[in-house]
């Protein structure tokens, strides 16, 4: 089945948090989300978004130097993840990524795309490009089936204008 693809702008850090809130209703346990994009392009403020939308009340901050932070108190369980410090591929299996993502909660991970033979069966991939005028282009593509379900059911919230 071909994947599906959408993109829409945003303006503010605002914006793509609301626009991130709107996927949090769609999903699944063991949903698994890559975002990519240089640093300063959005990544941790889409997963604020989300985080808000499952109601996590935690503040949440970015996971550069831990490389995973947990949040249990929403409706479902979110794991974030960033890999951006990590140099080798099995640095994952000591962080646990496998168990994680396989696990019962959701997992955001940016600067999953470095380890491409890492990545689940199917996974959302969210990338963010800014342009020269300071907006955001946020991308977001399925891989595999499930991915593909979460994305129309998203594209198609009124909402989220996707
Ligand atoms: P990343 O995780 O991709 O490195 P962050 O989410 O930590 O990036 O930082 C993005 C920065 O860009 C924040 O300081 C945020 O306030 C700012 N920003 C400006 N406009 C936007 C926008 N439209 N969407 C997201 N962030 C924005
Ligand atoms: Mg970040």
């Amino acid at each position: 089945m071909n994947g599906l693809a959408y993109t829409r702008m945003t303006t503010s850090p605002e914006a793509t948090k609301q626009l991130a809130s709107t996927l949090a209703p769609y999903l699944h346990e063991g949903d698994v989300v890559v975002l990519s994009g240089d640093l300063g392009a959005g990544k941790t403020q889409f997963v604020q978004g989300v985080a808000a939308g499952l109601g996590v009340r935690d503040q949440v901050t970015s996971p550069t130097f831990n490389i995973l932070l947990e949040y249990p108190e929403g409706r479902l369980p979110l794991r974030h993840f960033d890999l951006y410090r990590l140099e080798d591929e099995a640095e994952l299996e000591d962080i646990g990524y496998f168990e994680t993502i396989e696990g019962d909660g959701v997992s955001f991970v940016e600067w999953g795309e470095k380890f491409p033979s890492a990545l689940p069966f199917s996974y959302l991939e969210i990338s963010i490009m800014l342009d020269t005028d300071g907006n955001r282009h946020v991308r977001a593509q399925s891989c595999g089936d499930r991915a593909r379900q979460l994305l129309f059911v998203w594209a198609n919230d009124s909402k989220s204008r996707l």
